[in-house]
């Protein structure tokens, strides 16, 4: 029952994803979460690092995309805009539409779409329900959602146990 919470790769942060790896692993598309993995919640503006980081993505010829359980369109919409990225909004993950819709957009399939988010029981959980490339980034901060907060107790349990039971393999 793990399996589904295990991400394939993990790094710290967004913009310390290797390029490389992506094209090594035949990923032509990014479904991307927003909050807590491009910007700090509801924060409006992503770092110059994580802007500098699209623009390599986009220069080895790989598209992305966010998608955002946020229910304003407005503000995921500022947010790609400024990136020159499409978006989905209100895209309820963990249910796997919300990763159909956003392999739609990019025009990708299961074997080339990498999903990236923080959060194991939206992003993570979801990513491996339709079997695609998932990878668990650091949130970027502790400002969020009371209910999220809930969750994320139960991630650091799961995360724990998972490093007990079933540890990841350093990926080179
Ligand atoms: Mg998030």
């Amino acid at each position: 029952m793990f399996k589904l919470f295990k991400p394939t790769y993990q790094a710290d942060s967004l913009d310390s994803i290797p390029i490389e790896m992506l094209k090594k692993e035949g990923i032509r598309g990014l479904i991307i979460d927003l909050d807590n993995t491009m910007t700090p919640w509801n924060d409006l503006e992503v770092g110059p690092k994580v802007a500098e980081w699209f623009v390599k993505v986009k220069e080895a010829g790989i598209s992305a995309c966010i998608v955002s359980n946020n229910k304003s369109k407005q503000r995921v919409g500022v947010v790609a805009e400024n990136l020159g990225i499409p978006f989905v909004y209100r895209a309820t993950k963990p249910r796997t539409i919300a990763f159909r819709r956003g392999m739609d957009v990019l025009g990708t399939g299961i074997s080339d779409t990498a999903v990236i988010g923080d959060q194991l029981f939206t992003d993570i959980l979801g990513g491996n329900r339709l079997d695609l490339f998932t990878i668990l980034v650091i949130p970027i901060s502790d400002r969020e959602f009371i209910g999220t907060r809930f969750l994320r107790r139960m991630e650091r349990i799961l995360v724990w146990l998972m490093k007990r039971v079933d540890p990841i393999e350093p990926k080179t």
